[in-house]
């Protein structure tokens, strides 16, 4: 079959590779419909997540048709549509049990590496280095599904591909991240990032009672997104200080929450980012937590962080006096996808979210080594792009 492999930095072919074959009872093989590019996928493209190796195949936002089932999977048929989720997680741990499924203890069989790096080891994941199991990602014509009674959804009712595809991440994602910043009824969100999970934290924020939502990036694609499909009030980071533009805007309390939707990779201008570019580049420190910092520095007294945004490891010039001093909450975390899934299906149904909005590209997934460099660079307005196997 055909497949985007990760090559190197910058670095993604498409290549033949041996189709997957079940290997446990609780397998599935899923035929992939649409798959699509996440900016997680970014981290590993420009080589900031370790253990990768030359030839793994990407890609953890997928759906597509049942077309192989291992003996142990009862409750789904070949034939079945389905979408799976980012996480691989196996239903009966202690985790898995109070819905925590992105922290399965029985999904990583590369534990130690992760327990070396960060002391645990959370769930496994798609196509996401061996540092989380190594498992062969969806980026592809077929895929493996391990756990396959636990974590795939079925459509069954004639939705599009593309209305449902992001329930595998970037939705429950941007639920996750607006559920965590605790909003009560008037509060005011402001969210880093308009990218596709910040786009859609926006749309939650709102669906879960935000009075305000304030979207910060620089592309003005982005925000004019965030304005005219999030309904978000908007600040170019480039025009000056967000922290003093919060400010303005809240009667100088700032926030109730602040959502970091940028992750590891944030861009900056002036000193801080020569910064932090120059530790991370010497490896001083593995992330670049400008997005981070802002976030916690703009948040109101006793208000609430919220960081779907992913770190790798180690950050530098971390205010932890303001998060202790002020009493800030800081929540985070990989999805725990399979919670939401089921349920925003069901606000998908019933047209109160739609996901689709952040779609811009529809490529074959022979173009993923253009599609990845044109992302990568948020080239011709890419704000999502789905690949068609
Ligand atoms: P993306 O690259 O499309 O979006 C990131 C946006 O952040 C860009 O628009 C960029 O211009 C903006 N940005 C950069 N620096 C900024 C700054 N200093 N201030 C404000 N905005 C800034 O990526 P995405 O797909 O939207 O993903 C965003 C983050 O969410 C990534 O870190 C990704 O890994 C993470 N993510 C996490 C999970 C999870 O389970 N927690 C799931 C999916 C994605
Ligand atoms: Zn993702
Ligand atoms: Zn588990």
């Amino acid at each position: 079959m055909k497949a985007a492999c990760w090559y190197g930095k910058r670095d993604v072919r498409i290549e033949d590779v041996p189709d997957p074959r079940i290997i446990n009872p609780r397998d599935a093989i899923v035929r992939v419909t649409s798959t699509a590019i996440c900016g997680s996928d970014l981290h590993l493209y420009n080589g900031f997540v370790p253990a990768m190796l030359a030839g793994d195949i990407l890609g953890h936002e997928f759906m597509g048709e049942v077309v192989e089932l291992g003996p142990g999977v009862k409750n789904l048929a070949v034939g079945d549509r389905v979408v799976v989720p980012f996480a691989i997680s196996c239903g009966n741990c202690f985790f898995c049990r109070r819905q925590m499924f992105s922290l399965c203890e029985n999904s990583n069989p590369n534990a130690w590496m992760a327990e070396k790096l960060w002391g645990h080891s959370p769930a496994g994941l798609f196509g996401y280095s061996h540092l989380v199991g190594g498992y062969a990602g969806g980026q592809a014509e077929y895929v493996r599904v391990p756990f396959a009674d636990v974590g795939p959804v079925k459509i069954e009712n004639g939705l599009a591909d593309e209305q449902v595809l992001f329930l595998s991440d970037i939705l429950p994602t941007a639920y996750m991240a607006a559920e965590n910043c605790d909003i009560q009824r008037g509060d005011t969100v402001a969210v880093w990032g308009c990218g596709p999970v910040g786009l859609l934290s926006q749309r939650c924020a709102y669906l879960l009672g935000a009075a305000r939502v304030i979207a910060i990036d620089r592309f003005p694609e982005r925000l004019r997104m965030a304005r005219e499909i999030c309904g978000a009030e908007t600040i170019d980071y480039t025009d000056g200080s967000v922290l003093e533009a919060l400010k303005m805007m809240t009667g100088g309390r700032g926030p109730d929450a602040c959502i970091d939707a940028v992750g590891m990779e944030a861009h900056s201008h002036g000193i801080s980012f020569a910064y932090d570019r120059a530790k991370q580049a010497m490896m001083l420190e593995t992330d670049r937590p400008i997005a981070l910092r802002e976030t916690i520095m703009a948040c109101r007294n006793g208000g609430t962080v919220s960081v779907p945004g992913v770190y790798g490891g180690l950050l530098d010039k971390f205010p932890m006096g303001s998060v202790m001093n002020r009493g800030l909450t800081i929540r985070t975390g990989q999805t725990h996808v399979q919670r939401y899934m089921r349920p925003l299906l069901e606000r998908i149904s019933l047209g109160e979210i739609d996901a689709s909005c952040v779609v811009t590209h529809r490529v074959p997934l022979e173009d993923a080594p253009r599609a990845y460099d044109v992302f990568s660079h948020k080239h011709d307005d890419a704000i999502k792009i789905v690949l068609k196997p």
